[in-house]
């Protein structure tokens, strides 16, 4: 065998970075439904929108256009580090005896080391640009903290974070960084709000969650006139920002001549797998036979074991309410390493894919998704996040099913991010001390969500 080569990788050069954002919107088999004003049961207004997000954000969430010009200010700022390559995974390959190709888009070489960074310079820029003086966000593991705190402080914004409990204490290290960037955080639930105390004086060993997190950021924006919410995913113009990705992958694959079978992206929310598969979504719609493919943690799988239904948007329903897939406002997901998977939602847009069949969805235990992550470190080097070994499991399953089935497939994944800020969790998965969590233990049956 061949062993001259690990891997092999397109760059593009820094002036085919996009200069346009994908708008899903109007290619979607359906616009998905409105979100509700929680206080009315209506649909929410533009001031509802506009109080709650920057006045730029609150267009873009609702924008039927196609193509939306990136400003030169957050393009330039994408030049830090995109475009980002796309990497064949050789190495793996050979390993696993299989026909098809994998290959995959690296967004880790962000200052931040993800890809969230594509929508926290677009989110600090609008709000800056349109007169506000501080935001405020949620953050699960801190991979979407510290690329705000970064974004903040490059376009000159104040930023407060509110970190679920659970990481702040356990995983300080992303809280430094982010502090060091000079955001303020906090742990949620804290007694800095009303919110924050009630679930304390119920359960003072509360966890948190990002529902709780973004409950009582909505709170701080509401008592701030100068403050608006920044998301790190969910929102459709979150989920837009990152169409930098896809559209990217895209001129990658042109030029090595590949059309991809799989597209493969883990799913905490939506937003890297979003912005990696949107722009491929008018392909399939048009008849080319493509899979997308999200990856969930099984301790937290609103795709795959969720319902399509309304429900609040954060765990206290002070912010809208949004048909997606949902597990329950109020489900408190388990300790898992892959922080940035612990959300009871998906995205609306990716909700609605799912549920109009575009959308393929599985879900993974723990210790299956760090042994994928620990065959990918030691094949090509590389270490994922933990979230990134979600979809790493499902290019292995695929990449074996192509072995049973001799086809030499194309499988395309998002590298959402590096793993060199969760060495805990690899050293407790190295000490075998790493477990599932077993579903009966913790499942909580959301209420429904009355709009009326
Ligand atoms: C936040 C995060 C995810 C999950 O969030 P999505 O919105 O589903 O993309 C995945 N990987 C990494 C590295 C992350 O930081």
């Amino acid at each position: 065998m061949n062993h001259s080569h690990l891997m092999d990788r397109v760059d593009l050069p820094v002036d085919r970075i996009p200069t346009r954002w994908y708008n899903v919107m109007p290619d979607l088999p359906r616009l998905p439904e409105k979100y509700l004003d929680n206080a009315t049961g209506r649909p929410v207004t533009k001031e509802y929108m506009e109080r709650l997000f920057s006045k730029a954000m609150a267009a873009q969430e609702s924008s039927l256009e196609r193509w939306i010009t990136i400003p030169e200010p957050v393009r330039d700022a994408y030049r830090m580090w995109r475009p980002t390559p796309l990497i064949r995974a050789v190495a793996l390959e050979r390993e696993l005896g299989t026909p098809a190709q994998i290959w995959f888009k690296y967004e880790a070489t962000s200052p931040s080391g993800s890809h969230k960074l594509n929508s926290a310079l677009a989110q600090a820029y609008y709000a800056k640009r349109d007169g506000h003086t501080k935001l405020v966000t949620d953050t699960g593991a801190g991979q979407w903290g510290t690329a705000l705190a970064l974004a903040c402080r490059l376009m000159g914004l104040d930023l407060l974070v509110f970190m679920v409990r659970a990481s702040y204490h356990q995983k300080p290290y992303r809280r430094h960084l982010m502090e060091t960037y000079g955001a303020e955080v906090r742990p949620s639930p804290g007694d800095s709000t009303e919110f924050g105390r009630k679930l304390l004086a119920e359960n003072p060993h509360h966890p948190g969650s990002e529902a709780t997190a973004v409950s009582e950021a909505i709170e701080c924006v509401y008592d701030d006139p100068g403050a608006r919410l920044a998301v790190g995913a969910f929102s459709n113009h979150c989920l837009l920002h990152h169409t930098v990705i896809g559209q990217e992958v895209r001129e990658q694959l042109k030029e090595v001549g590949r059309s991809p079978d799989y597209l493969i992206a883990s799913v905490g929310c939506g937003s890297n797998l979003g912005g990696f598969a949107f722009p491929f979504l008018e392909d399939k719609l048009n008849g080319a036979d493509i899979d997308i493919v999200a990856a969930e943690p099984d301790a937290c799988a609103p795709l795959t074991r969720g319902e399509y239904r309304l429900d609040f948007a954060d765990a206290g329903g002070r912010g809208p309410g949004v048909y997606t897939y949902t597990l329950g406002h109020d489900f408190v997901p388990p300790p898992i390493h892959a922080g940035g998977l612990r959300y009871h939602g998906c995205a609306p847009q990716v909700g609605l894919i799912r549920h109009e069949g575009l959308l393929d969805a599985v879900a993974y235990p723990q210790t299956e998704v760090f042994e994928a992550g620990t065959l990918f470190a030691r094949t090509q080097g590389y270490l994922p996040a933990p979230e990134t070994n979600h979809a790493i499991r499902a290019v292995i399953d695929k990449a074996e099913e192509c072995k049973r089935t001799g086809r030499d497939a194309t499988i395309v994944f998002c590298y959402s991010g590096h793993g060199l800020l969760d060495l805990e969790a690899y050293g407790r998965f190295n000490a075998g001390a790493l477990r599932d969590v077993e579903e009966e233990d913790f499942v909580t049956p959301g209420p429904e969500v009355t709009a009326s």
